[in-house]
């Protein structure tokens, strides 16, 4: 659709009637300017969290349909307040859950994929001239049940809307300025990057780099969605995501940390075809996202698996485990919950020599041990101890410092 623009506001973008006014101004002068706009919000605050504990609070163990059924309200609180502050302000605004816009996603409470948008409801009503504002983060499975599409997804509606609306642009706004080299709270010398690829953003956001839900990244990639992060609360100019082609290849793009990872190591099984099938087979079917996985000899003739799990997680994968115990035919399990992620990311990584060894080599000079090493193409990882995580990240950061400071500007204009 010609002249549309999808927006969303995150949760902190959203959090008291002051900021919605504040967006609803945003979202405003946006329409005056001749564009149709379909605003995607998040729920207000930590108001998702505040509702899993209510869940918690009943039961330790809600039954997954109920929970989403409790999530999907925070979305729909904030889409329906942002529809009364557009109207405030004299526009003609409509807010939709996901049933009435027909957001199809898969049935997997808690995490499910966006399937299908339906887009006849939304054309209609931004034909009439109407500004909508979609509830983010929710679906309807093929029951016409509300699932949940992952925390932090209502990026992920932003997107999609904006890819099957063939919108002209999808800005995320939020409560950061734009994509950093490094968590700038963490290390305050970070850097803004005007612009950054799909590729290397989705190595970062899969890494634990909290600022885009990689299931965004990912949509945008492949339908080549104009994408900008931005701070709902500054005019600053974010940061475009684009095609890799369309951006300077750099050796290190940025540096992503995570703190919410848990190592369990699989000791004493079998040296023969077959096993980490056994293992990764019932965790992938659990629907556990297994990441850094590690193969070493163990003693005698035997072997030892590690692999890293998100921290919630782990409880889930030990029981899975467990319970294939004589089928794997391991010793011992043993967690590590101590552990943090590093990681550095840059498609030109590739064809740049010495990358990895820059990268430890920082890390020696302050003295931190690495306990698990990970390579790809475009990323190097390491696991440490979590208690150095602050210390060895600026490290990290200083050393790259020089490739960081190239100036994007220039080749976006070339
Ligand atoms: N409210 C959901 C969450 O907190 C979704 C989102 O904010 O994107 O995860
Ligand atoms: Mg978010």
């Amino acid at each position: 659709m010609e002249n549309l623009i999808v927006q969303k506001y995150g949760g902190t973008s959203v959090a008291n009637a002051e900021r919605i006014m504040h967006v609803a101004k945003t979202v405003s002068d946006t329409y005056k300017k001749g564009k149709r706009v379909v605003v995607v919000v998040s729920a207000q605050g930590h108001t998702t969290d505040r509702l899993v504990e209510k869940a918690r609070g009943i039961s330790s163990d809600s039954n997954r349909r109920e929970l989403d059924m409790l999530l999907v309200t925070g979305e729909q609180q904030s889409a329906a307040l942002m529809a009364m502050a557009l109207q405030s302000l004299g526009h003609d605004a409509v807010s939709l859950n996901a049933a009435q816009v027909g957001i199809e996603a898969t049935s997997v409470h808690g995490n499910a994929q966006i399937k299908r948008i339906r887009t006849a409801r939304l054309t209609e009503e931004l034909e009439k001239g109407r500004i909508v504002v979609v509830a983010g983060f929710q679906g309807i499975n093929r029951f016409g049940d509300m699932t949940t599409l992952g925390r932090g997804a209502s990026d992920t509606t932003a997107v999609a809307l904006a890819a099957v609306l063939e919108a002209e642009l999808c800005e995320i706004y939020t409560d950061v300025d734009g994509i950093y080299t490094v968590d700038p709270r963490i290390v305050p010398t970070a850097k803004k990057l005007d612009v950054i690829s799909y590729d290397d953003m989705l190595e970062l956001a899969s890494s634990g780099a909290g600022v885009l839900h990689n299931r965004a990244v990912e949509m945008a990639k492949r339908y080549r969605v104009n994408l900008v992060l931005r701070s709902s609360m500054s005019e600053i100019p974010g940061t475009l995501i684009k095609e890799a082609t369309e951006v300077e290849r750099l050796a290190v793009s940025g540096i992503a940390i995570d703190r919410n990872v848990a190592r369990i190591s699989v000791t004493g099984l079998e040296d023969k075809p077959g096993v980490a099938y056994s293992i990764f087979d019932p965790l992938a079917k659990g629907k556990l996202n297994v990441d850094v996985i590690l193969l070493s000899v163990g003693e005698g003739e035997k072997r030892d698996y590690c692999f890293t799990v998100h921290k919630q997680e782990m409880g889930l994968a030990c029981e899975i485990l467990e319970q294939n115990k004589e089928k794997i035919g391991y010793d011992t399990l043993i967690t590590d919950e101590n552990l943090a992620k590093l990681t550095i990311v840059g498609a030109g990584m590739a064809n740049n020599a010495g990358v990895a060894s820059t990268m430890f080599e920082a890390l020696y000079e302050c003295g931190v041990n690495i306990e698990t090493i990970c390579t790809s193409e475009i990323k190097i990882t390491v696991l440490i101890d979590q208690r150095h995580i602050t210390k060895a990240a600026k490290a990290v950061h200083d050393k790259f410092e020089p490739m960081f400071s190239k100036d994007y500007t220039q080749t976006e204009d070339a």
